[in-house]
């Protein structure tokens, strides 16, 4: 038996994409830069998938650019937007729970001289359009916003503070960070307001190794990769034509039913939450208006490690804080006010469109065991 409810670490890739995946490398292995047939191919099956991940966000598919990822797509926009609008105006606004590979980069610009504003969750563990807007002045350059908090499933209102940004200042450039949310919660990238959206592969059912950035027509990121001036120069580098075929397989399938999908997974999730809640001991730290394909709860006196590895050994994944950072402490749960001992506890059990009813209730029975288990062995 294996219960995967990891996925917002990464997923288990669909049929269609590995199909997608291994047509590509027997059949379609050109280079898309290369004049000939099997270059000519390739580039038609990369510039397909551009048209198909395009109109899964109403956008025109001139403004899709490939990466390696989410990391690679966020660094684009963070840093090489900076570089060329915060020339004049070295101020960018973001908030404290962002994924490492925005922090890390408003890191970098902050030891490059940006004065970094982090606009953190307020007592009651919410991050405000108004607080996001009134921190925006005509200094400031970007403002990067994550769509879906990866570790609590919080989602911020992307939305409203981009629309109020704009309006007050339209020359500050726009960024979402939207890996959490592609594919779960539906949007636009006209109605998001959004001058940038990152957005990864193998958090949707297709490999790993690539995303896609979304830049607005007319806006402009210097480039950190020099090469062959591949993706219209935003990312020189041979594309991984095989992994973008995936992520096409995978886009087309999921973009078909995303309100079916979360209608099902609140279900679910209302379902687990409830279990949760009438169990002694079990502290949910999602609010209930959070993304209902992750929630993060804490057994006080269990320590991350020791219930993941025991969920482990029954076949159940789930992960502790986030998969992304090894185990390590991001500082994000402190952000939304926990203390250590709920911190140093929480799981971070996370959904797909795949999971049951039935493996939630064996997860939720395998947690109440090995409390009365784990705390008595003490
Ligand atoms: N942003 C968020 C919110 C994420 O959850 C992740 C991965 O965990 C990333 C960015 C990085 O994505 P990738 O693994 O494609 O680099």
């Amino acid at each position: 038996m294996e219960i995967y409810l990891d996925n917002a670490a990464t997923t288990k890739p669909c049929r269609e994409a590995v199909s997608a995946v291994m047509e590509c490398m027997e059949e379609n292995y050109g280079n898309p830069s290369s004049l000939h047939k099997k270059g000519l191919e390739a580039q038609l099956t990369v510039d397909g998938v551009r048209k198909i991940i395009a109109k899964s966000i109403a956008a025109d598919p001139s403004c899709i650019y490939f990466t390696s990822g989410a990391t690679e797509s966020n660094n684009i926009a963070v840093i090489g937007a900076a570089e060329i609008y915060g020339k004049r105006k070295p101020r960018i606004v973001t908030t404290s729970i962002e994924h490492a590979s925005v922090k890390k980069a408003m890191e970098y610009l902050e030891g490059k001289g940006f004065e970094i504003v982090r606009i953190s969750p307020d007592r009651s563990g919410n991050i405000t359009h108004e607080a996001i807007v009134n921190a925006v002045d005509e200094k400031t350059c970007l403002v990067s916003i994550m769509m879906v908090n990866n570790e609590t499933g919080y989602i911020l209102p992307v939305r409203r503070a981009f629309y109020g940004i704009k309006k007050k200042y339209p020359e500050c450039i726009t960024h979402c960070d939207a890996v959490q949310g592609f594919m779960k919660i539906p949007f636009k990238a006209a109605e998001l307001n959004a001058d940038m959206i990152s957005m990864s592969g193998h958090k949707i059912h297709a490999g790993k190794g690539v995303g896609a950035l979304y830049l607005k027509k007319g806006v402009r990121t210097e480039s950190r990769i020099f090469g062959g001036g591949q993706e219209k120069g935003v990312r020189s580098g041979t594309e991984n034509v095989p992994m973008i075929a995936g992520m096409g397989a995978a886009v087309k399938k999921f973009s078909r039913d995303i309100n079916e999908r979360y209608s099902e997974m609140k279900r679910i999730n209302n379902m687990l939450r409830q279990r949760f809640g009438e169990t002694d001991g079990i502290v949910i730290n999602s609010g209930e208006e959070c993304s209902p394909y992750i929630l993060n709860i804490s057994v006080p006196g269990i320590r991350s490690e020791i219930m993941l590895h025991y969920l482990e050994e029954y076949g159940i994944y789930v992960s502790s804080g986030s998969a992304c950072s090894k185990g390590a402490k991001s500082g994000v749960l402190s952000e939304f006010g926990l203390n250590d001992r709920l911190s140093d506890s929480a799981l971070r059990i996370s959904l797909c469109g795949e999971n049951t009813v039935s493996e939630l209730r064996t997860l939720a029975e395998t947690i109440e065991y090995a409390k009365g288990r784990l705390i008595k062995s003490k």
